[in-house]
């Protein structure tokens, strides 16, 4: 399938590399592709970015049959632009797909179609440190129709955005507050996929956390509530005496490319790195003892987040001193270093588009 180019008449200006939020500001193009069932997945075009015009049956606004991806675009030292990983980011769409009954898409393709998009965009690559493209694919199901069953029609579109550093202020840590009233997901669910619902079943948790002055929530297992998932929309990990740990993929954990990185870095580093239930007593007994060192976050938006304090019930907890962690920190440059090129990381993590 050939990827039909429309080129903006008008190219938007471009913001200031200094001043960049998160998903505020969108590039001149993007991607698009439909689905029937007649026809597969087919007509996939680079047009001007531009809003979806669609009747207001259509499922995905009623039903949330949608899934989505995030990752980056990176501007290395040369001035060239390079992917980590994101073969990763179109299998795990594909698993998401699946889940939500959408019909799979060409994993090699779409990677090519991203690569292509990239190439007309490039000069919305910021190179300011820190700075990247983030990267959002998503399919949504487009039938005009309030029945509920599987659309029978999905549009797949790739947006991009420029994103400013996320540690603009400081690479400083986080408090987080742990949930029993709320849970994220449940085993048999959609907890492991990047689903729409998921995020919008997270708000009210984490607006609560917020106003108890927490910045994310710690999700507990959606069973026995023991048992640690994840934090806000990132996996976790903890190092208790030597050993670096996080909880093992349930089903109900989204499986994060990140979370995979620090697995194989530590590994690769000679660290004792376990995937296994860990419950919250766990933890608080870990940090009484004094045998717990740190807590971080894993993400594509962040790479690494690291936590300062962590509330659960009555129980406030320091982690560490309350200060950023040696391997919070180790783990952040390895990983963004491989992301933007200053080192080389395992074969095949980076991509040049
Ligand atoms: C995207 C996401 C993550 C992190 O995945 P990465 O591939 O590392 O970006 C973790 N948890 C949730 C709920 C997510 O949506």
């Amino acid at each position: 399938m050939q990827v039909r180019i429309t080129k903006a008449e008008q190219p938007k200006a471009k913001p200031d590399e200094n001043k960049l939020g998160f998903g505020t500001i969108f590039t001149d193009h993007m991607f698009n592709m439909d689905y029937s069932v007649e026809n597969g997945w087919h007509h996939p075009r680079i047009e001007p970015y531009a809003p979806l015009v669609m009747d207001p049956s259509t499922m995905v606004l009623h039903y949330g049959q949608g899934v989505f991806e995030g990752l980056k675009a990176y501007r290395n030292a040369k001035g060239e632009v390079q992917l980590f990983r994101p073969r990763e980011n179109f299998k795990r769409l594909n698993a998401s797909n699946h889940k939500l009954c959408i019909p799979k898409i060409d994993e090699a393709f779409a990677l090519d179609a991203l690569k292509q998009l990239l190439t007309v965009e490039t000069d919305w690559v910021p190179s300011v440190p820190g700075t990247s493209l983030y990267i959002r694919p998503t399919i949504i199901a487009t039938d005009p129709f309030l029945g509920v069953r599987a659309s029978f029609t999905y549009r797949f579109f790739i947006i991009l955005s420029p994103v400013g550093a996320y540690y603009a202020e400081g690479f400083n840590p986080v408090k987080i507050m742990v949930t029993k009233e709320h849970v994220r997901a449940v085993r048999g669910g959609v907890g492991d996929t990047k689903t729409m619902g998921n995020y919008a079943a997270s708000l009210l948790a984490g607006d609560k956390a917020h106003q108890a002055g927490y910045t994310q929530v710690l999700w507990l297992d959606g069973v026995e509530q023991k048992f640690i998932e994840e934090v806000g929309a990132m996996n976790i990990f903890f190092v208790i005496d030597d050993e670096l740990t996080t909880p093992m993929l349930s089903g109900s954990i989204l499986p994060g490319i990140t979370r995979d990185s620090v697995i194989a870095l530590g590994k690769s580093w000679g660290m004792k790195v376990t995937e296994r239930k860990i419950s919250i007593d766990e933890v608080i007994d870990a940090h009484a003892s004094g045998r717990l060192k740190e807590i971080f976050g894993s993400g594509t938006a962040a790479v690494i987040s690291p936590v300062g304090e962590l509330k659960y019930a009555d129980t406030l907890i320091t982690v560490g001193d309350g200060k950023v962690g040696p391997l919070a920190h180790k783990f952040f440059q390895a990983i963004q270093d491989i992301q933007y090129g200053a080192i080389e990381g395992p074969a095949g993590w980076v991509e040049a588009v």
